[in-house]
């Protein structure tokens, strides 16, 4: 039985303990526990060990008092695995210390309870990336009978998740008796972080009450899976429902934005971020010259990018690579040099946005020292992104054989993606004999590779060999192979159009097609015949013009023609690369309509106007 006295002094001694602010205050009291005979008080060292290892990291003092303890008690080994968990490096032992010191306890005073397991699970979750230790827990978990706590519960399924193991996640959400947000909310995002965003969207709509994480949740999955248009969809939906976003949610949003070229919601989110005080750090910042410039404002982008108070190598990289995308090489490499006298580092994605600046604006002997400047004085690997920017460089500036040589010089194993920068340059400067020999390695590499089989039929139906062609035709068929089907997208007051070939699905396609007859018309007057040449297969003359003519973007452009002011400007995103019709028909256009036309496809950016594009035709 304790005196008041003695209660008394474990109080003041706690309070102390809690607001000590030194290690070596701490130590002090330590001392005192000591002299006072009071190191075995339970309540005390508890308190110590908790303040050593949360305040101080000092995970090996808190672990050498833990052993002169004769008898510690479920409270104080808590505190242990909680340490643990905290401290970097040292998750490890939690799992070794629980089963030294609880597993075998049948003493009640040493039993694990509901307060033992989650830090234990998060501590395995950060240690081991499998999923054997999560079991073993849940084993005992069951055991001591804490499997109906919420708590416990969550953070078990939580960790299954984290683990990869979503399945017995899912079991574990759906055997908790009671579930409160936080439960919804780690189920909901452990299936958008494993790619199951329909049932993460399903799980959010039975949800009883949401919160922002629970919407966070939600939007982030969508943009990180590349569902973007459903991204803005539920963000339309939580502004309705009242709940406003934090910048996480705002930065998912932006990545949709910049992947669907939705500038006039881009610009709203950026509003959406002035309004509500976040500062252009750094994380937002990125995201922000991100979407201008994949949207086709690099000029915006590059207002972000001077206004951020602090820059670091991921604003730089954004800002580079998106002027290098949008074709304004040599300011690209402007920037890079002010980075370097800046005395900051360049990584390699850096260099991506060097060498593909230098690649589009057809820089070809800056885009070899940057290459060698990358290797030597910066000490960076190349990977294969570099050296198929290398290749393309080479490549379009007509160099084909020397990117040939490249290729076969590299000391990585080239993937389709450098082999396919090859192609282009075969394609473009009409080298057919290498084309077809690099065709064969593309098909070595991935046998479904339609834009190889695609090279071939048009190589083969350009020499007037129609066998050829059935030939190509027939293996496409006989391995059920399509060819990707074009997408194009355009934003109209807010709202995101998708248009597929030869779309008619949607409700203006009337108008629509009417548009394309009335252009159709202008653009012969401008002596513009259809480039037979860029469509795939013998069809015949009719149905060939007849396919090209409809291609997304042109229907896209159209639409955008009927429903925008006069002279604005259209930006289009394609999911393909342009063919050389559209390309020249809408070179055509700009000219005729006067309007600014910005065409983002799978490799680049192109700025129509006057009759002109920016890739000076060279993409
Ligand atoms: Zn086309
Ligand atoms: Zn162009």
């Amino acid at each position: 039985m304790q005196t008041g006295k003695s209660q008394n002094l474990q109080k003041t001694l706690h309070s102390l303990l809690q607001q000590s602010s030194t290690i070596n205050h701490l130590k002090q009291i330590h001392c005192r526990l000591v002299l006072l005979d009071l190191h075995q008080d339970q309540f005390l060292i508890t308190a110590l060990v908790t303040a050593l290892s949360h305040r101080f990291q000092a995970i090996n003092y808190a672990r050498s008092i833990f052993t002169q303890m004769r008898d510690p008690n479920t409270y104080l080994s808590n505190a242990m695995i909680q340490a643990f968990s905290e401290t970097p490096g040292s998750q490890r032992d939690a799992l070794s210390f629980y089963i030294l010191q609880m597993r075998v306890g049948t003493d009640p005073t040493r039993r694990p309870n509901r307060f033992t397991f989650p830090p234990l699970l998060k501590a395995c979750v950060a240690a081991f990336s499998f999923v054997k230790p999560i079991q073993e827990i849940h084993a005992q978990v069951t055991k001591f009978g804490t499997y109906n706590d919420v708590y416990v519960g969550t953070t078990l399924l939580d960790s299954y998740s984290k683990c990869g193991d979503i399945e017995f996640a899912r079991k574990v959400f759906e055997e908790m008796p009671v579930k409160n947000v936080v439960s919804w909310n780690s189920m909901i995002s452990g299936l958008a972080r494993c790619g199951d965003v329909g049932s993460a969207k399903k799980l959010f709509e039975e949800m009883p009450e949401k919160n922002l994480v629970s919407w966070t949740s939600v939007i982030s999955g969508y943009a990180q899976n590349g569902y973007f248009r459903e991204t803005l969809v539920m963000f339309e939906e939580m502004g309705a429902s009242g709940q406003k976003p934090n910048d996480i949610t705002l930065v998912s949003v932006l990545s949709a934005c910049a992947n669907l070229g939705a500038l006039g919601l881009g610009r709203r989110v950026h509003t959406l971020l002035e309004d509500n005080g976040y500062q252009l750090d750094l994380f937002v910042g990125s995201a922000l010259i991100d979407m201008y410039s994949k949207c086709g404002m690099v000029d915006e982008a590059i207002h972000v990018f001077e206004r951020m108070p602090q820059r670091n190598v991921v604003a730089f990289s954004a800002v580079i690579v998106g002027l290098a995308m949008n074709g304004r090489g040599l300011e690209a490499i402007r920037i890079f040099e002010d980075m370097r006298f800046q005395g900051l580092l360049p990584n390699d994605i850096t260099f991506v946005g060097v060498l593909c600046a230098c690649c589009h604006a057809g820089l070809v002997d800056e885009g070899k020292y940057y290459f060698g400047c990358m290797t030597q004085v910066y000490s960076i690997v190349p990977k294969l992104q570099h050296y198929a920017c290398m290749v393309d460089l080479l490549g379009r500036a007509g160099h084909v054989d020397e990117a040939y040589h490249f290729i076969m010089e590299m000391p990585i194993k080239p993937d389709v993606v450098v082999w396919g920068a090859l192609l282009g340059a075969c394609r473009i400067h009409h080298n057919y004999e290498l084309g077809v020999r690099t065709v064969q390695q593309i098909l070595e590499l991935d046998p479904q590779h339609s834009g190889g089989f695609v090279y071939l039929s048009n190589t083969y139906a350009r020499m007037g060999d129609w066998d050829g062609v059935k030939n190509v035709k027939r293996i496409m068929g006989n391995s059920g192979m399509k060819k990707l089907p074009g997408i194009s997208w355009i934003e109209v007051n807010n709202v995101v159009h998708q248009f597929f070939a030869g779309d008619k699905s949607h409700p203006q396609s009337d108008r629509i097609y009417a548009k394309m007859d009335e252009l159709a018309k202008l653009l012969e007057c401008e002596g513009y015949t259809p480039d037979i040449d860029s469509v795939f297969c013998d069809v015949e003359e009719e149905e060939k013009e007849q396919s090209l003519y409809v291609h997304s973007e042109k229907l896209a452009i159209a639409f955008g023609l009927i429903n925008s002011p006069e002279g604005t400007l259209i930006r289009i995103v394609k999911n393909l690369r342009v063919c050389v019709d559209c390309h020249s028909a809408i070179k055509l256009i700009s000219k005729i309509v006067r309007r600014e036309i910005i065409l983002r496809d799978s490799s680049r950016f192109h700025h129509f106007t006057g009759g002109m594009c920016s890739c000076k035709d060279y993409w």
